[in-house]
This record gives structure tokens, C-alpha cells and sequence, in this order.
């Protein structure tokens, strides 16, 4: 199975923001949309960084609420690792464990072309593995 499945079901929809962007509004922005990391880019088309809760727990710890004015582009990854929508998904959650990290955006041809987490890739695993399941008591009951 591949990256393009679960972008199938969820949308290639992703939030991006620019890497001048306040701290206190990418901060509102995790909030209202209701998720854990934003892509930073410039036209929205190529990754020039990502920020995640991780790095604002990181930037508060280190800064104080003096990081909140401060832009985004102080505190975000730059050396973002992406996947393709042909990339197995097996690999893809290995490379998550690998790096420690949850969020992976998805490229193509260059283009941002959706965003994947942990939490999406461990619902697609669970899926498989209980239609597996179900195949499988189909095949002994048959
Ligand atoms: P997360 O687990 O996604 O909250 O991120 C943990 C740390 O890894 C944070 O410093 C993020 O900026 C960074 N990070 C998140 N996603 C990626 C990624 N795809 N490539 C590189 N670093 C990442």
C-alpha cells in the first residue's frame, strides 16, 4: 500500500504558512485548524521548513513568551523530511520512528501535495490489519 491511498481518503489539503509568520499566530493557526504541525512555505508550493507543538514547547521552554513575537522561521525545522505518493507506507512509518518525529509532507514533482501524520498512517495499519482478520475468519468459517 501506498502514501496516495491515504491521501485518497483524507485530501491533499495542507496547511502552509509563510516563514516570516508571528509565533503567536502560527500558534492560533495549530488551534483553530485543530492539528499538531504546519509546513512552512513561501508560495505554498515548496517546503522551506516545518513547526511543530514540539518546537513551541521547545521555543517557550527556551525563550519565555518572547518567542511568541518572534518569527516562525527562528525556530522551525529546516531539513524537512518528505515522501512521494508512490512511497510504501510501511517505509514511510519507519522513517517517522527513525526520526523521531510525526508529520511527514508529501512532494510530487517538486510540489507539496498533502501531509501525513503518524495518527493517519497507525488508522490505515489498524484497518489493514483487521481486514485481515476478517478475510481470514471468512476463510476458516467457509
Ligand atoms: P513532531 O513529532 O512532528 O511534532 O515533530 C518533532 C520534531 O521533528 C520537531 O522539531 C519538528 O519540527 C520535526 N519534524 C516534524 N516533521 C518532520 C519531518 N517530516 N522532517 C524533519 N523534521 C520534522
Amino acid at each position: 500500500m501506498t502514501v496516495a491511498v491515504i491521501l485518497t481518503r483524507k485530501g491533499r489539503d495542507v496547511v502552509t504558512t509563510t516563514p516570516d509568520s508571528l509565533m503567536s499566530d502560527v500558534c492560533n493557526l495549530l488551534e483553530t485548524k485543530g492539528i499538531g504541525a504546519v509546513v512552512i512555505s513561501h508560495g505554498g508550493e515548496k517546503v522551506d521548513g516545518i513547526f511543530s507543538e514540539r518546537d513551541f514547547v521547545r521555543a517557550i521552554a527556551r525563550q519565555g513568551a518572547s518567542a511568541l513575537e518572534r518569527p516562525v522561521r527562528d525556530y522551525m525545522t529546516q531539513n524537512v523530511v518528505t515522501c512521494e505518493p508512490d512511497d510504501k507506507i510501511a517505509e514511510v512509518m519507519q522513517r517517522m520512528t527513525q526520526g523521531k518525529f510525526r508529520h511527514m509532507p508529501v512532494v510530487e514533482n517538486g510540489r507539496l501535495a498533502g501531509i501525513i501524520s503518524i495518527g493517519d498512517v497507525v488508522k490505515h495499519r489498524i484497518a489493514e490489519a483487521e481486514a485481515e482478520a476478517m478475510a481470514m475468519r471468512e476463510y476458516i468459517t467457509a
